[in-house]
């Protein structure tokens, strides 16, 4: 059997005991998880409602330790070869959209890097035994982006690792919910644009000189860039940024023949929400005023970060991709 065949029928094995996990993980709730590409699901019930189960963790959370665990993909994602032989680094690749761009990366013949903070190495590690078993090469790459040093740094390894470097999703974020401009510190402030605006910066300037025509860069932006929450202050406006140089870098890298795409996500289910990003009362009620009932699962994005990526994508530059689930934006 060829690889991707065999991995296609390993991958249609498990879907079922996929659902069956995260209905378990939401026992109060009626979901029928995600199942074979191709079937009809109402999105309603494929995942997951509020109320969900009050938590928090310590910023910047794990994946593994939230209730319900998010769906990146793990069990469900099919690839088919969309992205053979390709090189990708993933910021905030160990969970969320990072991680479900890595795992569809690595099942569409993509090796993939991923960086994370040090503290979310058990999320990470979960992450490269999942690119391993897709029989790509995996690259580990801990550190925290917030100076230009490690960003550097992390280009050079990621190059080094990978043999060569094609893909550059910017998607780790730092976003912290305070209700009142006057109790944003500085040092908050900062944190959120060295994460936000200079990492992104920092690793595009780095990486372009290894990037080929052909080669593409990915921003994660958001639903806030258009209409801001007003706990989101600082965040908000950072995706705002990323929207922004997603369109003027297009402009700019388009006669070298690359192309940059940014993704719009509305409420997903990941780490950053538990870990500050949002006030307790709206992790309990998360994503209930989404039209469909819910928040997004990190898995119905991965698709996007694909579709962006892939040579199919040719002719799309300067564009954001919405998962908003309803609200409007982008
Ligand atoms: P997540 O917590 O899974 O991912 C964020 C990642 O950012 C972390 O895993 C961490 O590795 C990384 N990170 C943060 N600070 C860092 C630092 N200083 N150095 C290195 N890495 C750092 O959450 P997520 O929701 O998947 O976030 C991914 C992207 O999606 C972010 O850009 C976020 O703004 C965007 N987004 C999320 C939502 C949502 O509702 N979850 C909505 C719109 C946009
Ligand atoms: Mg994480």
């Amino acid at each position: 059997m060829a690889d991707t065949t065999r991995r296609q029928a390993l991958a249609a094995a498990t879907i079922g005991a996929a659902a069956a996990a995260l209905s378990r993980s939401a026992s109060a709730q009626t979901t029928t998880g995600p199942q074979a590409r191709g079937g009809k699901q109402d999105p309603r019930s494929k995942y997951p409602k509020p109320p969900f189960k009050a938590q928090s963790q310590p910023w910047p959370g794990l994946a593994g330790q939230m209730d319900p665990r998010p769906d990146h993909g793990e069990t469900s994602y099919v690839g088919s070869g969309r992205l053979n032989g390709r090189k990708a680094l993933i910021t905030g690749g160990d969970s969320g959209m990072g991680r479900a761009a890595a795992i569809a990366y690595a099942r569409e013949g993509a090796d993939v890097a991923i960086n994370y903070l040090p503290e979310e190495e058990p999320d990470a590690r979960e992450v490269v035994d999942l690119i391993r078993k897709a029989g790509r090469n995996a690259v580990a790459i801990p550190g925290d982006l917030r100076t230009a040093a490690f960003c550097r740094d992390l280009v050079s390894k990621a190059v080094s690792g990978l043999g060569g470097l094609d893909i550059v999703v910017c998607n780790a974020a730092r976003q912290q919910s305070i209700p009142s401009i006057l109790d944003v510190s500085d040092d908050e402030f900062d944190r959120t644009m060295k994460t936000n605006i200079y990492a992104p910066f920092w690793i595009i300037r780095a990486a372009l000189p290894h990037l080929e025509p052909g080669s593409v860069i990915i921003g994660t932006a958001s639903e806030q860039a258009y209409d801001p929450s007003p706990d989101l202050y600082a965040y908000a406006q950072t995706k705002a940024a990323t929207m922004n140089y997603v369109k003027s870098l297009a402009k700019q890298l388009g006669p070298k023949g690359i192309r940059v795409n940014g993704v719009a996500p509305g409420p997903i289910w990941t780490p950053l929400q538990i870990s500050g990003g949002a006030q307790q009362g709206k992790v309990v009620t998360f994503g209930a005023t989404s039209p469909l009932g819910r928040p997004g699962q990190p898995a119905e994005l991965a698709g996007i970060y694909v579709r962006l990526a892939e040579e199919d994508g040719s002719y799309t530059t300067g564009n954001i991709y919405g998962a908003g689930g309803g609200q409007g934006q982008p």
